[in-house]
């Protein structure tokens, strides 16, 4: 059987050694006679899955005490919605910095729920509506009064990632951190909360990680469904409702993948090197190119363009009869974009680079 050398944006591939074991486990976990998926979410057994997958993540991320980490459903894009309910608080206010789509989507989507502010708007910065890098933090136009900053720390679409963390004169600071998060260490001491659907970096879909500053807890709106709230889920271990349990499961697996792998720190090291090994041949080459400012070049998601588009097609078909797929951009933007999450190992980058290099030989 030959894996993919897959450049999925989402869902995007895992580390094969926890797939193997996953399927090792699938028809009985440790003995238990069951499958993860067929178990009792109060039960012994889910519940050391759970507590080890909750303490490896903490331990990960270094997340401090005085933050919950709360394993919920419904993605990104529901968390556009559950961020304001639960977090505008009394004032109603909120400022939002857009950097690429799904920040702006998160915008448009909080704007229903109070009085939502554009703080800076990369695309009207750019000239041409595109997005290219982060405006100035001296530039944003923040309120003192507002309930929290929102940002998102990594553009999936549009390539552009935060490298630092943007200081918000005491409002808490919450970060859409979907697609960076386990690509390297992050300061969540920095946010007042952080959230992110597990299928880029973490694990399946269907497990959205939220990690909140507990004196954040009391704010919620009225209206929040009770399941949403983050008190809730705080207060009952993530288990007011049935969680995503097997997607838990196969996170905990990547969590212990990772501490393998030298954890965090261990991960950034690879990342970086196999990101400059892609941008640098974008660079180097006379056939491709990417428009996103050197400082705010995602690690993890590399949109690139052929100067000639007649050939996207070309070098689409020459990269599948290679073993190389989903390389193909986001129909926002079009072009090419290669994700290049932790589980990619960087002999995946170099077969991309080498065919890059021969197609250009060949075509450009
Ligand atoms: C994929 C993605 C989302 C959307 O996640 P869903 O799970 O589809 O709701 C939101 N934000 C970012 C940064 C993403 O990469």
């Amino acid at each position: 059987m030959a894996r993919a050398i897959n450049f999925s944006a989402g869902p995007a591939l895992l580390p094969e050694p926890v797939l193997r074991q996953a399927a090792e486990e699938m028809l009985d976990w440790h003995g238990s006679g069951m499958s993860v998926m067929e178990m009792s979410h109060r039960g012994p057994e889910f519940i050391s899955i759970y507590e080890e997958a909750v303490a490896l993540l903490r331990e990960l991320l270094a997340v401090p005490a005085n933050y919950k980490i709360l394993f919920m459903q419904g993605g990104g894009l529901a968390e556009n919605a559950l961020v304001p309910l639960n977090l505008l608080g009394k004032a109603g206010k909120a400022d939002y910095v857009v950097t690429g789509s799904w920040s702006k989507k998160s915008y448009k989507e909080a704007q229903r729920y109070g009085d939502v502010q554009l703080a800076a708007d990369a695309a009207a910065l750019s000239g041409d509506g595109k997005y290219r890098g982060i405006p100035p933090v001296s530039e944003w136009k923040l309120r003192p009064d507002a309930g929290y900053v929102h940002v998102c720390n990594n553009e999936t679409i549009d390539g552009v990632e935060f490298f630092f963390t943007p200081g918000t004169g005491g409002v808490p600071l919450v970060a859409d951190v979907s697609s960076h998060v386990l690509s390297r260490p992050l300061d969540i001491s920095g946010y007042g909360a952080v959230y992110g659907g597990a299928q880029k970096n973490i694990g399946p879909a269907g497990l959205t990680i939220v990690i909140v500053r507990d004196d954040l807890l009391d704010r919620a709106h009225a209206l929040t469904p009770t399941a949403f709230e983050f008190k809730t889920v705080a207060e009952n271990d993530s288990m007011y409702n049935t969680p995503p349990t097997y997607a838990i499961y196969i996170a905990g697996l990547v969590f212990k993948w990772l501490k393998s792998q030298g954890g965090l720190a261990g991960m950034e090291a690879r990342n970086i090197e196999k990101a400059k090994l892609l941008y640098e041949a974008i660079d180097a080459s006379g056939l491709y190119g990417n428009t996103v400012a050197k400082d705010a070049r995602s690690r993890m998601n590399v949109p690139f363009f052929l100067k000639d588009e007649a050939l996207n097609a070309d070098f689409l078909k020459g990269a599948k009869e290679r073993g190389m797929v989903q390389l193909k951009g986001h129909r926002s933007v079009g072009g090419m974009r290669a994700s290049i999450y932790n589980a990619m190992p960087i002999e995946g980058v170099r077969a991309l680079v080498d065919y890059m290099r021969e197609f250009e030989k060949a075509r450009g």
